[in-house]
């Protein structure tokens, strides 16, 4: 066991190895997640800003459960996430297929992680695009 600052709300908790965030952070996440979800598949082909304002949860949010690979898009709505390697559309994590491949491969030889900063740009302007 190890004390950790909440990423979500900053308060200290005490952790396992993983949680990066608190169990109530954690439990009103899965609340979140669960409903973003439920609308997803009620609504097929919804795009990410309709989604965001249907269910309250916001788009960076949205789009990290999208990145996780926890959510798939469905139908129309894979233009929302390019892979971050080749910009082919996908509906579900960062890579496509044969690139998650590639990448396994490289990081077995060391490939760094894309900074976060960069990574959050580059979701702000897919998003701005989007809405044209
Ligand atoms: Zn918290
Ligand atoms: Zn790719």
């Amino acid at each position: 066991m190890d004390f950790k600052n909440c990423k979500e709300c900053g308060k200290v908790f005490q952790s396992n190895t993983f949680a990066r965030i608190c169990q109530k952070c954690q439990k009103s996440d899965e609340e979140r997640y669960a409903k973003v979800k439920e609308y997803i598949y009620d609504n097929r082909g919804a795009d990410i800003n309709e989604v965001s304002d249907k269910t309250g949860v916001s788009v960076d949010k949205v789009l990290r459960y999208l990145r996780e690979g926890r959510l798939e898009i469905i139908g129309g709505g894979s233009l929302i996430l390019d892979c971050e390697r080749c910009s082919r559309s996908i509906s579900t994590g960062r890579f496509c297929e044969s690139c998650a491949k590639e990448i396994d491969r490289e990081l077995k030889k060391g490939f760094n992680e894309p900074d976060k900063a960069k990574q959050r740009m580059y979701t702000a302007d897919m998003v701005k695009k989007n809405k044209n």
